[in-house]
């Protein structure tokens, strides 16, 4: 052989090996550990390759001496899941929380959340002083606040209902609305429970022309099956009683007229009143042909079910077990005030209806059978929700509402990424995929509550959590 073909061969070997996805010393290697993603077959006695933010590879375990190397991780007995998502979150609600929340999102192995309402500018703040520090966060997707109607619900007028959101009080707004949130970097639009029909459509169109995902509740003023159509996804399932109901269209009539002869007072109060003379008549009132009409409307729609804000009072996270060891991990004024709260709940209330929460659990058969995707979210921290600890709940309780443990991962994985249009990044243990990974000591997929089981989690190729 020449010397020329022989140096072309030693290049091209070179080359090789620059661009090889071998692991080198200053990669992080999780040797020997077992893959669990939504959609992949499990995959046992892999290596996971880290370089940079990325996964560089997926690698048949390392043994002997290399296994050994300073930057190799053992996973033996371990599964390696992709960082969790909460859907539905609100860094603003609770502001003694604000700072605390980016912290524990990670410590509980959620690495990505939507903040959906808040005040813009301070959430557009929060990011860019979390995105500067040495630690690492979550990736922060916000909308910005709710667009709400001439009466808005969160309007600040009382210290238990924060100004989350803004009037959109008719069409000539709708436009300006959506491009001053885009210019300001939303990453999404929120639609609140009061806007008209006219305005909701123009927020709609809007946003399809900034290029925005919306997520919406319900309109008073429409039902599930005309609203829900136009959205990328809908929250906490709720208003959907409504237009199941055998008598939907008297149900819309009464709420259409109240909302018309409602003239003066707190948007707050229209809506609540609405919601607790309708809803259990409409629960009542289920019927399942009808359902199932609404439900096939939705099949391109998310929805965020938030079972464990819907179930709290049934299902009382404060009894669990572990819940003393979660809330002391809150600032300690904000778990002494949850705790005289909860107290007070127990003695005042100790029968609340549970209607809504059966309910709840009851549609997510429902929306399982009739194709309806599904995304996990929390509403931490409103009604208890400690943040990334409740996500796990939610987990739980997609499964106990009829979801396999392999949908509920997907739900907290990849629906999140339909909804952002972001699958081929993250969701996934793949090579090139973000290294956002939840090292769990036992296999979710045999058990949904092993996600709680963390042993270490990673953001961004950085341990948040080890
Ligand atoms: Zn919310």
């Amino acid at each position: 052989m020449q010397i020329k073909s022989l140096l072309v061969i030693f290049f091209a070997s070179g080359m090789l090996n620059g661009c090889s996805d071998r692991p080198d010393q200053t990669d992080i290697v999780i040797n020997n550990v077992t893959i669990v993603d939504a959609v992949s077959p499990i995959r046992t006695a892999r290596s996971v390759v880290v370089r940079g933010d990325k996964i560089l590879a997926v690698n048949p375990a390392l043994s002997g001496n290399s296994a050994a190397a300073p930057h190799v991780i053992d996973g033996s007995g371990q599964y390696l899941i992709p960082g969790l998502w909460d859907m539905h979150v609100h860094f603003l609600y609770e502001p003694q929380l604000t700072e605390h929340m980016a912290n524990l999102f990670l410590h509980y192995g959620v690495t990505s959340v939507r903040d959906t309402g808040g005040n813009l500018s301070d959430l557009t703040a929060l990011r860019r002083r979390l995105s500067e520090r040495s630690q690492p966060s979550p990736r922060i997707y916000f909308s910005g606040p709710l667009l709400d109607g001439k009466f808005v619900v969160y309007d600040g007028s009382d210290p238990a209902r924060p100004a989350l959101g803004v009037d959109v009080a008719d069409t000539s707004t709708a436009e300006a609305r959506v491009k001053q949130l885009k210019d300001a970097g939303a990453d999404l639009i929120k639609i609140y429970e009061l806007v008209q029909p006219d305005v909701y459509a123009d927020l709609v169109a809007a946003a399809r022309r900034y290029d925005l995902p919306i997520a919406s509740h319900v309109p008073l003023m429409l039902t599930a099956d005309t609203a829900g159509p136009l959205a990328d996804s809908m929250e906490h399932l709720r208003n959907i009683e409504l237009a199941c109901a055998s008598n939907w269209q008297d149900l819309l009539a009464q709420r259409q007229k109240a909302i018309g002869d409602f003239t003066e007072g707190l948007g707050y109060e229209l809506r609540r009143s609405l919601h607790s003379a309708q809803r259990l008549p409409a629960i009542a009132a289920y019927d399942e042909p009808r359902c199932n009409q609404v439900l096939d409307t939705l099949r391109g729609t998310t929805q965020v079910p938030t079972l464990r804000l819907n179930t709290v009072f049934q299902q009382q996270p404060w009894t669990r077990e572990d819940w003393p060891a979660a809330l002391s991990e809150l600032p300690d004024d904000v778990s002494e005030q949850w705790q005289s709260r909860i107290d007070l709940l127990a003695h005042n209330n100790p029968t609340a209806d549970h209607r809504f929460a059966e309910w709840s659990l009851f549609l997510i058969s429902r929306l399982l059978e009739r194709g309806v995707p599904i995304a996990a979210g929390t509403d931490t921290p409103i009604g208890f929700g400690i943040p990334g600890y409740s996500l796990h709940t939610e987990l739980e309780l997609l499964v106990a509402g009829g979801m396999s443990p392999r949908q509920a991962l997907y739900a907290a994985t990849i629906a999140p990424t339909d909804f952002f249009n972001n699958a081929d990044q993250m969701g996934q243990i793949q090579a090139g995929m973000v290294a956002d990974l939840v090292l769990l000591r036992g296999n979710p997929l045999e058990n949904i509550s092993n996600s709680r089981n963390i042993a270490a989690v990673m953001s961004g190729g950085v341990w948040a959590r080890r």
